[in-house]
């Protein structure tokens, strides 16, 4: 598989920003955004012991857009995790399974990723760090950037995500999060967990979707909430152009149905990240011959798994 055109790992190496810091970051500026299916993924070892990668795989989508991947060795989970960049402030999606700062410098390597930014701008960016969903391999790091100069940081809880970013019709409606000539549309989509969200992003044409819809074991805590979400994002993508949709973790393999076991630290042969809105739409038809009875189904690239 070809690796991506970009992809820096981040933790290491003061050399790889200050290259970034001067310029070389910006030679991609006006490229294409990568191909997501073609991205290498780091997918954990045989041997998490002798393993070399860094704790945080970091592929720059695209001038303004960042996706990061926890190892696998670190916490199986690998979730992925998102930063998107506008001129007055950039958003964080999540922050990872793993709280300690040293074992993983989360903070440390979103800051780094944010100065060519703000050097370009001339002033510092003001940092949200908001979630997926409120569970704990998606807010482990929170911490790390608890009291942080520029950081604001959302609740966890539903009412809290509705209160900030304005969704009183929750879960009915979106509300638009303006980063600075750049606009994410917040998507309320209860069902996997009550404060999940679902966030588009015009620039990238990216649908993301936590946990909600991604290559794994979609499970289902609120079944009828859940029907609810999908239904609307389905209709979301009928009226908005999607190239994929991107969801936090990878537990599929490219075995149609064939899922890696929970807890497994390897994935040699794992899924691509992103799903096409036909999969959305196929989970959804799903979904709705289920009706009112929860019930497991193995699918190619999902499997629906309620709790
Ligand atoms: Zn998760
Ligand atoms: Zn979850």
């Amino acid at each position: 598989m070809p690796t991506p055109r970009v992809t820096f790992r981040p933790v290491l190496t003061g050399l790889a920003f200050l290259a970034c810091a001067l310029g070389a970051c910006t030679a991609v500026r006006n490229q294409p955004a990568l191909d997501l299916e073609r991205v290498a993924w780091q997918h954990g070892a045989a041997d998490c012991a002798g393993q070399t990668d860094p704790a945080i795989q970091v592929v720059r989508y695209d001038a303004q857009t960042w996706i990061l991947r926890q190892n696998k060795c670190l916490n199986y989970e690998a979730p992925f995790l998102f930063l998107f960049v506008g001129e007055q402030r950039a958003l964080l999606l999540d922050t990872g399974a793993t709280a300690d700062s040293v074992a993983f410098p989360l903070y440390r390597t979103v800051r780094q990723l944010l100065q060519s930014g703000e050097t370009a701008h001339g002033h510092p960016l003001e940092l949200v760090v908001a979630h997926t969903h409120n569970h704990s391999d998606h807010r482990a790091a929170d911490a790390q950037f608890r009291g942080q100069p520029h950081v604001r940081l959302v609740g966890l809880e539903a009412d809290q995500v509705q209160q900030f970013f304005g969704l009183p019709a929750w879960p009915l409606q979106s509300a638009v999060f303006e980063l600075g000539h750049r606009a994410l549309e917040i998507i309320p989509i209860p069902g996997h967990q009550a404060a999940s969200i679902a966030v588009y992003d015009p620039a990238t044409r990216l649908l993301f979707t936590g946990d909600t819809v991604y290559p794994g074991r979609l499970y289902v805590q609120d079944w009828p909430a859940f029907q609810a979400s999908i239904q609307r994002l389905v209709t979301f993508a009928a009226h908005h152009k999607v190239t994929y949709v991107v969801g936090n973790h990878i537990e599929m393999s490219r075995t149609p149905g064939l899922d890696y076991p929970t807890g497994t630290t390897f994935q040699p042969d794992e899924h691509a990240l992103p799903l096409h809105v036909a999969e959305l739409r196929a989970l959804n038809r799903d979904l709705q011959a289920l009706g009112k009875q929860p019930a497991r189904r193995v699918k190619d690239a999902f499997i629906i798994e309620p709790k």
